[in-house]
């Protein structure tokens, strides 16, 4: 059994300073001992009774409660009402009404019904003292006194741990919806057949950078479009058309750094963010690209696979719309289309590298 004392924090201070707010003094482990003797413990099992019959004529109550369990509830009721104020001060009397709260709790007994069922459990307890009540020095008073102060005692303990059981629902539900945004973050923002980032994260990415003051001079972009790819999946089929985007994405990646950006753009394009790169580091990533792309066999069902890649680079220079870069590069890809594949064209530079 946890020890609640601990995760709540009820130290010895701390009990001692609700006891005193109680006014529960030591001397009232006597009036305590004429209580159970004389009154409650051998009156419990009615009390218990009318509680229930108190309870089941409520719908609020009788809808939580499971005909079932009623048996096994009494019986921890009364084991309740034989325990009532007994040891009071001890950690085990706080750890055992600490759990009451997490119990009510788990029951879906809210805070409203628990002190309406408590005020008539407490109202039990009193009606079982006789008004001419006077035993070893303890009277009537007394009782109803000590009866009210651990009443108090009881459901402040109980409330406290209702409330932190609440909260901790509410903390467990918020990390299940951050975990659960995290994993749609990552769906949203990873293609499924590579894992390569999407073309809107790529956007993102790019928007990003473009306003950054200090990366938005050096940023570029490279498109890059795999050559006869039709061709591929006609001839070897369309898994190995996949295999072929797979191995592709994995030689891209590799070939930039980690603030680099890496994305399917569509089919069997790819979008390179470089950020805080200069034309010369675009133009030698692009060339690194080529290069690895036309050295790479693509194994496929006992097949070899030779597979080259066009790229058109783009260098951001005074303008910062992302649809206006993108056209630069698309322009610069097609010039290296028509210039017959496995090369690289820099935008506005006239720059072919094969
Ligand atoms: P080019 O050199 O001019 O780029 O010619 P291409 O054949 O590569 O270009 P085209 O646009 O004619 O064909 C692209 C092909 O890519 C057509 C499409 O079926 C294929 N494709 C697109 N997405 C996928 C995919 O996820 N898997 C496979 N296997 N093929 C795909
Ligand atoms: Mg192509
Ligand atoms: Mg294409």
């Amino acid at each position: 059994m946890d020890d609640l004392c601990k995760i709540y924090a009820m130290d010895i201070g701390r009990r001692a300073s609700l006891l005193n707010l109680l006014e529960l003094k030591t001397s009232d482990h006597q009036i305590s001992k004429i209580l159970q003797e004389y009154v409650l413990n051998k009156s419990a099992g009615k009390i218990v009774e009318h509680f229930y019959a108190y309870l089941l004529q409520y719908d609020e109550f009788s809808s939580i409660l499971d005909p079932k369990l009623i048996p096994a509830l009494k019986v921890t009721q009364t084991d309740y009402v034989r325990s009532f104020g007994v040891a009071f001060d001890t950690s085990q009397y706080f750890n055992h009404r600490l759990r009451v709260g997490y119990v009510h709790k788990k029951v879906g007994l809210t805070l409203g019904l628990y002190q309406c069922a408590y005020r008539e459990l407490q109202q039990l307890m009193l009606n079982e003292i006789p008004e001419n009540f006077s035993k070893e020095g303890v009277c009537c008073r007394d009782l109803y006194r000590f009866i009210h102060k651990i009443t108090a005692l009881d459901m402040t303990l109980a409330i406290e741990t209702y409330h932190d059981a609440l909260v901790m629902d509410i903390q467990n539900e918020l990390d299940n919806v951050y975990v659960e945004k995290a994993r749609l973050r990552e769906q949203v923002r990873t293609d499924s057949l590579t894992g390569l980032y999407t073309r809107d994260y790529g956007y993102a990415v790019l928007k990003e950078c473009l306003g950054r003051l200090e990366d938005k001079k050096d940023t570029c972009l490279i498109l890059a479009d795999i050559d006869h790819f039709k061709v591929i999946n006609d001839t070897y089929g369309h898994l190995a058309g996949d295999e072929v985007l797979r191995q592709i994405a994995a030689i891209l990646n590799s070939a930039v750094r980690d603030l680099d950006a890496v994305c399917r753009y569509g089919g069997e394009e790819f979008l390179i963010v470089l950020c805080r790169s200069e034309a010369d580091i675009a133009l030698r990533v692009a060339e690194r690209i080529r290069q690895s792309v036309s050295d790479n066999i693509v194994q496929y069902n006992g097949e070899s696979i030779h597979i080259t890649i066009s790229q058109g680079i783009a260098v951001v220079e005074s303008e910062s719309d992302i649809m206006q870069l993108l056209n630069k590069a698309d322009m610069a890809l097609y010039q290296a289309k028509q210039q017959g594949r496995d090369c690289i064209v820099m935008s506005g530079a006239n720059d072919t590298r094969n």
